[in-house]
This record gives structure tokens, sequence and C-alpha cells, in this order.
């Protein structure tokens, strides 16, 4: 898009930790942590980690905390080798995902690709793309694309490219870019790229079914975040008619009562973002001090349930197989195994598609077919 990062404002916490967080004892663990999971922040978001430490802050910031065995290293296989093509990921029907780059220009501690060997995955390349690209118009079933990473905006000129490519599949119609820029360097998102990320909004008035969208998947946790910089470029997006909605991951002591959400979501819909997901934390290695239980997830949407149904969003958590939407306590099944807690779930997702989507021939983990044919999927929950 011929707008360049200016590689500068981002800083790589593995040399400059001491800056961060003077109260936090620099000392082994914290060395091994960055050894096993890297660090770094946005010259932004610095600001924003010593304005609200207990929030912001916690969310970027290497803690002894993340020396822990349990959860998944590389979570999520299911789907990588659907088409063989680097980048390229397919669990469902209607949709793909397109990891265009891995990086982050800031790494969120509770990510799921925070260990340094998903930090480390080269981007696509050229050829890549193109080869997701023929992939997906050889499946005319796939109606949808997520752009995901990393974070797309890392690289203008791929995601451009990426675009560009998709925009000429007659059966792509809805696009979403999942970023958290917007928290962490809202001022990339200048008028000239808000205008070219726009052109892939295409009406078709008269034959309606025709029509292209292209939205933007925001992620905000807590109100902290919402900064003047960050609304002021949401609303230069939704001004121009792209829509953006929001993921929130639900995070242990910072997210996890009822009014900071209600507050976060009331803040998101009067700025015009859709409160999209509720996420419920991954069991990834060293994410524990994170990862509430599922059922706390639902105690906070009961919450939301009490107000305007605008403020409530899909509650999930995702499993290997697929996501699970989770909307009342009473259908959690719950399996021990030693002192650890799963949620056994029946999936909605058929096993033949799911094998023949994701290349695979058996179900990875603990899931399994049941006797109708359904996936049950495995998944770890967390403690309050
Ligand atoms: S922005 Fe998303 S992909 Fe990047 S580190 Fe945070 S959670 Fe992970």
């Amino acid at each position: 898009m011929g707008i360049h990062m200016d590689t500068e404002e981002i800083i790589n916490l593995n040399n400059f930790s001491e800056e961060y967080d003077r109260n936090t004892n620099i000392d082994n663990d914290i060395e091994k942590v960055i050894k096993l999971y890297p660090a770094k922040v946005t010259s932004y978001l610095r600001e924003l980690i010593i304005r609200y430490p207990s929030t912001v802050g916690r969310q970027f910031l290497p803690s002894p905390e993340e020396l822990t065995s349990n959860g998944t290293d590389e979570p999520f296989e299911s789907g990588k080798h659907c088409a063989g093509v680097h980048g390229l990921e397919r669990v469902y029907r209607d949709r793909v995902i397109i990891i265009p780059v891995f990086d982050c220009p800031a790494y969120c501690r509770f990510c799921f690709r925070k260990s340094r060997v998903q930090r480390s995955k080269r981007p696509m390349d050229e050829n890549d793309i193109k080869k997701a690209v023929e992939y997906i118009s050889n499946n005319p079933e796939i109606r949808g694309v997520l752009i995901t990473g990393g974070d797309p905006f890392l690289d203008l000129d791929r995601l451009d490219f990426l675009l560009t490519s998709l925009m000429s599949i007659d059966h792509i119609y809805d696009i979403r870019i999942g970023t958290r820029s917007l928290l962490y360097r809202p001022h990339i998102f200048t008028d000239e790229l808000i205008e070219r990320l726009n052109r892939f909004n295409v009406p078709d008035y008269v034959n309606p079914t025709k029509s292209k969208s292209l939205a933007i998947n925001v992620h905000f946790n807590h109100p902290d975040e919402l900064t003047p910089e960050a609304i002021r470029t949401c609303h230069k997006f939704v001004s121009k008619g792209i829509i953006l909605r929001n993921q929130t991951v639900l995070l242990k002591g910072i997210n996890d009562d009822p009014d900071t959400i209600i507050t976060l979501f009331s803040i998101l819909i009067r700025n015009r973002i859709i409160p999209y997901y509720l996420n419920h934390c991954m069991p990834v290695v060293g994410s524990d001090h994170f990862r509430t239980s599922v059922a706390r997830g639902i105690e906070i949407m009961e919450e939301l349930f009490k107000l305007s149904s605008t403020l409530c969003p899909n509650y999930v958590f995702a499993t290997e197989v697929g996501k699970v939407h989770v909307i009342n306590k009473e259908v959690l099944d719950y399996d021990y195994k030693g002192d650890q807690k799963f949620i056994r779930t029946r999936m909605v997702y058929n096993p033949d598609e799911f094998f023949r989507y994701t290349n695979q021939n058996s179900l990875p983990g603990r899931h399994y077919i049941d006797e109708h044919g359904c996936i049950i999927g495995y998944y770890r929950d967390g403690n309050d």
C-alpha cells in the first residue's frame, strides 16, 4: 500500500525490560520467561503500560507466572495443512484463515502464538499467497476469509497484494482482518490507508447477493485501552463504512468481572464498534494465570443478558476441532484427568467435513466420535 511502518517504534523487551516495570523484580525468572516467550511493545503502548500497569501492563509485560507447564505448546494444529500451503488454514466449510505474517508489533502474554517457534515463522511469500488464492478459487463453498496473524498490518504491501488477489475470486464476499494495531499503534491508520481498505467494500445494489464486504476485527480487553487515539481511529473506519467488530479475551484479574465488561462493551457500542466475541483464554502453556473457568464467563454473560442484546457478544472457547458457543452453565459436562478439569462437549461440526477440510484422518488429542457420529470435543478449563 506504499505506506511503511517505522520499525524504530517497535521496542524489543528482550533488551529493554527493565524500562517497563520498575516494580517487577527483573530476575532470572524473567530472563527465563523471555527466552521461552519473546516480549516486545510499541512506543505508543509503552506509555499506556506506564499509565495502566495493572490492566494494560499485565497483558504485555513478562511475568514469572508464565513458567508453568500446563496447557499446550502449539495449539490448534488442525487445519494448518489443509492444502499444504504455508499460512492457509481451514477447519470449516465456508471460510478459511490466512496468516500473511506470524509476527506482531507487540506480544500479548496470553497469545496462543506466544512461543518462540510460533513467533519466528516466516511470512507468506508471493508464491504462498498465489497458492492460497488458487485453493480458495477451486473450492467455491468457501465464502469468507479471515486474514489474521500475527498482525496483518505489519506488512501493508503484502496485505494489499493478498486483498487484491482475494477480490478477484467471485465467490468470496466476506473478508475480515483481525488486528490489535488499533490498540498499540492507532496512528498507522491514516486516511489514505483507510480509503485503500475501503475499496474492498463493494456493494451491489441491484444484486445484493453479489456485494462484497471488508470488516475489521479489533481487539480491546479493557476500558483503559479505549484512548482518544484509539476511539478517533475507530470513528475514522466506521465513518468510511467499514464495520468494526470487537473480540475480547476474558482475562483473570483484568476483565473477569461484569462491571468491567459492561463498561467496555457500552463504550464500544457508543462508538459504533460491535461486541462480537468474548473469547475464553486459550489453554496455552504459560497463560494459566490469565485463565478463569469457563463458568466465570457465563456468569458475566448472564449479567449482560439482563441488559440490551446489543451488548451481548458470542461467548466461545476454541478447541482443536472448532469453536464452541457457550450459553449456560447447565450444559457444561466436566471430566477430570488427574488434577486437570476438562469440559466435554458435542461439536456441531460434521466429522467427515472436518477430516476433508483439515486434510487429516484422525481427530487430535482426546477428541473422539461418539455412537451418534458426532465429534466430542475436549477443552481444558481454567481456574478462578
Ligand atoms: S495481537 Fe493477537 S496475534 Fe498478536 S500477540 Fe496479541 S493476541 Fe497474539
